[in-house]
């Protein structure tokens, strides 16, 4: 651990009152707290239904199920993604079809058009680092088609377009409540949709299939498993959902901080955001220019030695040993410049604009050592 991580959790007393509580009370499990936190990320979204799992894994093994992605389906999507995105698909059987993305991480639409096949179910983007995709344009290909667009917004929970929330603009979407997602439930995650019959069956995936009935009587009535959330979990997610637009603010200043600082330099660059959407800012990522690429190991460990704790995000997904064991070489040239650029630099809701003069001030006295 660095003294200034990428991004980290932020925990504080009314969370912690919350939780003391909730252990104090009757109800560790399937008490009234989950309730309270779906109906939270409703009103706070404007979405219909929000369904929480125990982890935005399984909340997107329940989103592909519940509208029935299965073997032999094709899906279309980003590589630049945490892995969870494709793996939970390639569990239901069904095959990723890779498609590049732009220079700000997120996917090119422009590009999925030409990768239907009448295989493709489904088209699952990620909002990378907050930033949200061009949605409108992938639902319009979508609908075209006639595919299923679920949106993988583990980083974009209180990101915006023209001030509606992200939320309900497809199918169904997925946040994270991972230790340092936008907010936190130590884990955890959900799924949205307006969607009454994906709504009902993603209820069931998540408990064992089953319906409870009067009496001791109940009934399994289609496959499901153990993906609830403890109401522990939903404490915090319920006291966190307060705080959620003051660590947007503070992580959008220290990024406005950064973008003024940055604005003029030719060793890297950085992600503009369009002036109708607003970002969650998880990550404020940076952009190493073509003539530094051979160095970012270098420029890498030297940052972590001034107590930065940087990350790259992310891998191409399909460059993973198993993914090229199980499809072969895959080679996407944007994605691939993305990863040899990108580095995360800390940006979250504990850093004071003192810590983010030193940040910036760190980054530019490492990279400006290198060559223009
Ligand atoms: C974090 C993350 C996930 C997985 O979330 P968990 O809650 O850790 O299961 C999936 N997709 C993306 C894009 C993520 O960033």
């Amino acid at each position: 651990m660095s003294k200034y991580d990428y991004s980290t959790q932020c925990i504080e007393d009314d969370d912690i009152d919350g939780v003391i509580e909730v252990l104090k009370s009757p109800f560790l499990a399937q008490g009234q707290k989950v309730a309270e936190f779906e109906k939270a990320l409703c009103t706070y979204t404007g979405a219909k239904h929000a369904i929480t799992f125990n982890s935005a894994t399984s909340a997107l093994f329940g989103a592909y199920s519940a509208c029935g992605i299965t073997s032999g389906d094709e899906i279309i999507t980003t590589p630049i993604s945490f892995v969870a995105t494709s793996n939970m698909f390639i569990s239901l059987g069904a095959k990723p079809v890779w498609c590049d993305v732009k220079l700000d991480g997120n996917i090119d639409e422009k590009c999925i058009e030409k990768l239907i096949t009448p295989k493709t179910r489904a088209i699952v983007p990620v909002d990378f680092a907050g930033k949200p995709v061009e949605i409108e344009k992938i639902n319009s290909i979508a609908k075209k088609h006639n595919l299923l667009v679920i949106q993988d917004s583990s980083h974009a929970l209180g990101s915006s377009i023209h001030g509606k929330k992200i939320g309900s603009f497809s199918d169904m979407t997925i946040f994270s409540f991972h230790a340092i997602k936008p907010i936190t439930t130590s884990e955890g995650g959900a799924v949205l949709t307006d969607n009454d019959e994906y709504a009902a069956k993603l209820r069931l995936i998540r408990s064992h299939g089953m319906v409870k009935k009067e009496l001791w009587h109940s009934d399994m009535v289609s496959q499901g498993y153990n993906f609830r959330m403890t109401e522990v979990a939903a404490s915090l997610g319920i006291t966190q959902m307060k705080k959620l637009d003051r660590f947007i603010e503070t992580r959008n200043s220290i990024a406005s901080y950064y973008n003024e600082r940055f604005k003029d330099e030719k060793l890297f660059s950085i992600i503009k955001i369009d002036k109708n959407t607003k970002t969650s800012r998880h990550l404020y990522p940076i952009l190493l220019a073509p003539q530094l690429h051979s160095f970012k190991e270098e420029i890498f460990k030297e940052f972590q030695l001034h107590e930065l704790g940087v990350q790259v995000h992310y891998k191409p997904i399909y460059q993973n040993s198993f993914y090229k064991e199980t499809f072969g070489e895959i080679s996407l040239p944007v994605a691939e410049d993305f990863y040899t650029s990108e580095i995360s630099i800390p940006c979250h809701q504990k850093i004071s604009m003192q810590d983010a003069k030193y940040i910036a001030d760190t980054i530019l006295n490492i990279i400006h050592k290198y060559p223009r």
